[in-house]
């Protein structure tokens, strides 16, 4: 479990995002940053913090069932998140607002994974995890059109290039090896 104090902390990071009315942009940022950290204290919000990456890999794979899953998941989390509503009058109109105000990580990372899936939003198809094995990382995709990166950054695409070279050097000298071990037999 967390402490009261780790507690206070996360809950504090929620509402402050949603108070502050982060963009879109923002929330799922953070929500990256979440699925990115190293496993959280607590078992509970170690757990949450797994559902994020696990609905976010969801996104990435193309398999019909799995996204049908996740999109049925996503919704009983929504439908469960409190919304606070506030109305007013403009002089000329009733004015209402909603606002979602979720609870915990998984209620926000929800939100978040709705986000990145809404056809309208701009942020569908963005979603990227970069391909160097030791990074993994979760980001987004500056442009939807043009090559779609693969690396989070250009330090990791030259490593993950360096890295090939090596292992390319590596299974030829172990074919080599092979060869002059027959021969010699
Ligand atoms: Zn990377």
């Amino acid at each position: 479990m967390l402490t009261q104090e780790q507690e206070d902390k996360v809950m504090q990071w929620l509402r402050r995002s949603t108070e502050e009315r982060l963009s879109d942009r923002g929330l799922i940022d953070m929500a990256l940053m979440i699925a990115n950290a190293a496993p959280l204290p607590g078992k509970d919000a170690a757990q949450q913090q797994e559902w994020l990456v696990n609905g976010l890999d969801a996104i990435l794979k193309s398999e019909r069932r799995a996204r049908r899953a996740l999109a049925d998941d996503i919704n009983r989390r929504l439908m469960a998140t409190p919304v606070i509503t506030a109305a007013g009058f403009d002089g000329k109109r009733i004015v209402t607002e909603h606002q979602c105000v979720p609870r915990k990580i998984e209620e926000y990372g929800a939100f978040v994974l709705a986000l990145l899936l809404d056809e309208d939003r701009g942020f569908k198809g963005l979603l990227r995890r970069c391909r160097l094995a030791e990074c993994n990382r979760f980001f987004l995709a500056h442009v939807e059109k043009g090559p779609r990166p693969s690396y989070c950054c250009t330090e990791h695409r030259l490593r993950a290039s360096a890295l090939d070279a090596k292992n390319r050097v590596a299974r030829y000298r172990e074919r080599v090896r092979r060869v002059l071990k027959e021969e010699s037999k």
